[in-house]
Formats: C-alpha cells, sequence, structure tokens
C-alpha cells in the first residue's frame, strides 16, 4: 500500500473486522487494504446526482474521514437522481441531511460538512490533509476551478459528468509531472455549461458513474493506478464503455 506508511502493529479492531469482513475476504484489499482506506481522508464536492452515491460507497467502504461541501439545498426536481434524499427532506441544505444520514451509516467514521460555494472557501487549505478529491460538481467553471487547485496542491482528482443517457469518468494523480490534467482534456470552460438542471439526465447513470468514481477513488488509495490519465465513456442506450488514453497537452496553461 504505498499511499500510507502504516505501522505494521496496526490492527482493524473487533468491530471493524466484522463491518469490514468483506472487504478483507477480498483480493487485493484485506486487512492492510481496509486499514489505507481507514487512514484516508476523501473531499467530495458536490452532492448531486454523483456526489449521493459516491459519498455512501465511501462511507459504507471505511473511508475515515470524509469532507462534503455544497452549498445547495434540496429541490422536489433533484429527487430523481439524488439517492440521500427524501420528499421530507425538501427545502434542507444538501450538507446537513447528508452528513446525517451517512453519519449513521458509519458511525465509525468521521463525516464533516461546509454548506459553502466551493468558490467561496480555501480549497488550498484545505487540500493539506485530502488524498482523493472527487469532483461531483454540475458546471464547467467550478471542475475547472476544482482542476487548478488539485494540480497546485499535488492531489488526486477523480473527475465525472453525466449528461442524457452518457457519463464520463477520469482521474488524475498530479503529483507525477507528467500527468494531464482537466483542462488539457476540455481546454475551455466556455459552452460546456449544458448541465443537470438545464439538460436532462437519465437517473441510474448518475448512479454508474457515482459509484464509479468511489470505485476510482477507493483503488488509488489501494495504490491501483493503472486506471489513471484514461477517459472513460458511458452510454446507457448502447449499454457500452468506452476508453481513450489522455496526454498531457504541453500548451496547457494550467499544467505546463
Ligand atoms: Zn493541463
Amino acid at each position: 500500500m504505498p499511499e500510507h506508511h502504516l505501522n505494521p502493529d496496526m490492527h482493524l479492531d473487533y468491530k471493524e473486522f466484522v463491518r469490514y469482513n468483506r472487504h478483507v475476504m477480498t483480493n487485493g484489499i484485506g486487512e492492510e487494504g481496509q486499514l489505507a482506506i481507514k487512514s484516508s481522508h476523501v473531499l467530495i464536492i458536490g452532492l448531486g446526482g454523483l456526489g449521493c452515491p459516491a459519498s455512501q460507497y465511501l462511507t459504507a467502504s471505511g473511508v475515515g474521514t470524509i469532507t462534503l461541501i455544497d452549498h445547495d439545498i434540496i429541490e422536489s426536481s433533484n429527487l430523481q437522481r439524488q439517492v440521500l434524499f427524501t420528499e421530507q427532506d425538501i427545502g434542507e441544505q444538501k450538507v446537513d441531511i447528508a452528513q446525517l444520514r451517512l453519519q449513521r451509516l458509519n458511525p465509525l467514521i468521521k463525516v464533516n460538512g461546509i454548506t459553502k460555494s466551493i468558490l467561496n472557501i480555501n480549497l488550498s487549505e484545505l487540500l493539506n490533509d485530502v488524498d482523493v478529491v472527487l469532483d461531483c460538481t454540475d458546471n464547467a467553471t467550478t471542475r475547472h476551478f476544482i482542476n487548478a487547485t488539485c494540480v497546485k496542491n499535488k492531489v488526486k482528482l477523480v473527475s465525472a459528468s453525466a449528461i442524457q443517457s452518457q457519463g464520463q469518468l477520469i482521474s488524475f494523480d498530479f503529483a507525477s509531472p507528467d500527468s494531464p490534467c482537466y483542462q488539457c482534456v476540455f481546454p475551455s470552460a466556455d459552452n460546456q455549461d449544458l448541465n443537470c438542471s438545464t439538460s436532462g439526465v437519465f437517473s441510474p447513470v448518475l448512479g454508474v458513474l457515482g459509484s464509479l468514481q468511489a470505485t476510482e477513488a477507493l483503488r488509488l488509495i489501494l495504490g491501483k493506478t493503472n486506471n489513471l490519465n484514461t477517459l472513460s465513456l458511458f452510454d446507457a442506450w448502447g449499454m457500452a464503455f468506452k476508453r481513450f488514453k489522455v496526454t498531457k497537452d504541453p500548451k496547457c496553461i494550467c499544467c505546463h
């Protein structure tokens, strides 16, 4: 487990051992992997259709610290895809409800909540002790901002988005000097602001992509880096994945 220099005398306690037993029995995880997951801090930006399933799987999986950021309140039109929330939660802050539900799902971990726009916090400072950032936001401006801040702070980024029947996923490890960035792949923030509030999206596509973000975050925590710098595209109507390797753009103003 290259990510965390764990004390070899460290073990899961009895409660953890029982709760995470199916991980302990999984090839590629084991007790050592579960300890790495326990020692990690994942930041989830956006609690929409991607952030809801991603946060549920990371919570259930035992990520030791999870920080949630979102400034929105829950609306009726969110419930078609934002599976953490119920009819009774309409009008409440997403962060408050998500924090409550996730902390109940797994009291052995710490769930932090920040009810602010990502553009109104000191993200660089927050990234100091974060291992992986999940970009679960739904517009190009915040995606480029999150990318630039992760590049600057050399923090791993797992970015996803979904629209209509399609979703995309890509992850980067900016500690590597050869790593491309989100802006290398999607150079301009202009004309990309088709998002879920202005366009339709097929609900379970967000479940697929949010679960893939959680999968990729845990894979990175476990040291599995073979999916970095690969753009995966999923189409629900064709029920198919396409994958493209991406490389650093030498002219990219963000990561040159
Ligand atoms: Zn770049």
